[in-house]
């Protein structure tokens, strides 16, 4: 198979991160079985919104048309397009920790309407409109902002060449522009790119929690799922209680190695964001940060920097991978620092001001690049994982379609989904020190 430089890169980029980044000594070890009671701190955007009702645990044994494992994005979805297809269906979601308490609720907040590794085509831009639609269709108040997002080059070689070669439209700003515009003397160069739009991650969780409510899904949290067995029906095991389903959806994500499945084609890449405290509006008028609210920055390793509604700066950094855990981040304290130092090089103002907020993430990556949705163990257990990064739309959209090519509803977009084939396997984590080490020094971001 040809691996594209990019590809290559990106690839890299990930081992790199696990390299170069606290709690190395940790990442030698190869955890697997599901985790039950690691605790999850909160989200800027969880402590921003009334916690969501809570929901009880699985206590009893129960038999049922479709099973959904996992309740970010992609499994609400699931269960609410579903349910819309098959009113007469019974469906379950079952999640390990609190509802949507995974990436889904701890992201950026950045809309694409790009599937990363694929780009943006007929699908993705479908995609993109359907999850437009189920935010108007279900009211869902999550802070919807359209545009003003720019990509920036710290190394002026690679903005030279960006700049060389903007298609028309494309608008270049230089590095005075920067400083002078949003106090950063960090960057050689940008560009404005029109690609994506954000949202408020914990809102737009509620709100698929609602709706999914609404038509009648039965939700249970503090439930995990430690064993899948194929067969017809299929079984899930939980702590207290089994469901034997019909059909299954597993939607776990970066955790989903942790059950055994897709081990070794993705794996999990831990990231950790660091926020401000409120800042005045004076301050956000003065340091430019409502400019261009959310900023990417393109490095083998990228950093994204956004200011939320409510008018906290962030900064999100990737740590690196760790094996199949998927929860914990050994040495969080130095990542903080680390954190909280990256910011400071990119914005030096932000030394005088509080960063109050602080939280650790995951998402699943596979080595190419794209997510995998397909049938496992057999044809009524489904997957859908490894966005890669960028979640929000497809998390939502690959939700759907998997919930047509459940109930059987004709849905031409179902073929366009990646498979598990024709993935780069992931060697175990002794091959994946070796083969990434050579690219630590150069990589690391400052
Ligand atoms: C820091 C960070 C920044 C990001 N920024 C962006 C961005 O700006 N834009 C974007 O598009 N995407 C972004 N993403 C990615 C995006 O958030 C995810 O791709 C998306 O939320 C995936 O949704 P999901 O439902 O598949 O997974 P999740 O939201 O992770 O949900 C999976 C759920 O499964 C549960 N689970 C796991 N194992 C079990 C089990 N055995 N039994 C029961 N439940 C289980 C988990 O607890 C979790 O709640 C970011 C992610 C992170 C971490």
């Amino acid at each position: 198979m040809k691996l594209s430089r990019r590809s290559f890169l990106y690839a890299a980029g990930i081992g790199v991160g696990a390299l170069a980044a606290p709690g190395v000594g940790g990442l030698m070890t190869s955890h697997t079985g599901v985790e039950t009671s690691t605790p999850r701190g909160e989200s800027l955007w969880t402590s921003e919104i009334p916690p969501l009702p809570p929901v009880s645990p699985l206590e009893n044994d129960r038999a049922v048309d479709l099973a959904i494992v996992g309740s970010g994005y992609t499994g609400l979805a699931c269960a609410y397009y579903a349910k819309r297809m098959r009113p007469d269906w019974s469906v379950i979601v079952l999640e390990s920790h609190r509802l949507g308490s995974g990436a889904s609720s701890r992201n950026s907040g950045a809309v694409s309407t790009a599937y990363r590794g694929v780009g943006t085509n007929g699908m993705t831009l479908r995609g993109y409109e359907r999850l437009m639609r189920f935010i108007e269709e279900e009211e869902i108040e999550c802070d919807f902002t359209r545009g003003g997002v720019i990509e920036l080059y710290p190394s002026s070689r690679q903005a030279e060449r960006v700049r060389s070669s903007l298609s028309s439209g494309q608008k270049w700003i230089s590095a005075s522009e920067l400083e002078e515009g949003m106090h950063t003397p960090f960057y050689a160069g940008a560009v404005e790119n029109e690609e994506y739009s954000t949202l408020h991650p914990a809102k737009l969780v509620a709100g698929h929690v609602r709706a999914a409510q609404r038509l009648g899904v039965d939700l249970f949290e503090n439930s995990p799922v430690v064993e899948v067995k194929g067969g017809k029906p299929a079984e899930l095991v939980t702590p207290k209680a089994r469901v034997r389903a019909n059909y299954v959806f597993i939607a776990t994500n970066a955790h989903t190695p942790r059950l055994g499945l897709l081990k070794y084609v993705m794996m999990p890449v831990h990231q950790y964001t660091f926020a401000t405290r409120r800042l005045t509006e004076e301050e956000i008028k003065i340091y430019g940060v409502d400019r261009w609210n959310m900023r990417f920055e393109r490095s083998v390793l990228p950093v994204t920097t956004h200011v939320t509604p409510s008018g906290h700066f962030f900064i999100r950094i990737v740590l690196g991978y760790a094996g199949h855990n998927s929860c914990e981040w050994k040495g969080i304290g130095r990542a903080r620092n680390r954190a909280a130092e990256m910011f400071r090089r990119r914005y030096p103002w932000i030394s005088d001001v509080e960063l109050t907020h602080g939280w650790h993430g995951v998402t699943g990556h596979t080595l190419l690049g794209r997510e995998i949705a397909c049938p496992v163990l057999g044809e009524n257990v489904h997957v859908s994982a490894a966005y890669n990064g960028l979640g929000v739309m497809p998390g939502h959209n690959n939700g759907y379609l998997t919930a047509c090519r459940i109930t059987g509803q004709p849905e031409p977009d179902i073929s366009l989904l990646s498979g598990a084939s024709g993935h780069i396997p992931i060697p175990g984590e002794f091959y994946r020190s070796l083969i990434f080490k050579p690219f630590m020094a150069v990589a690391a971001p400052a």
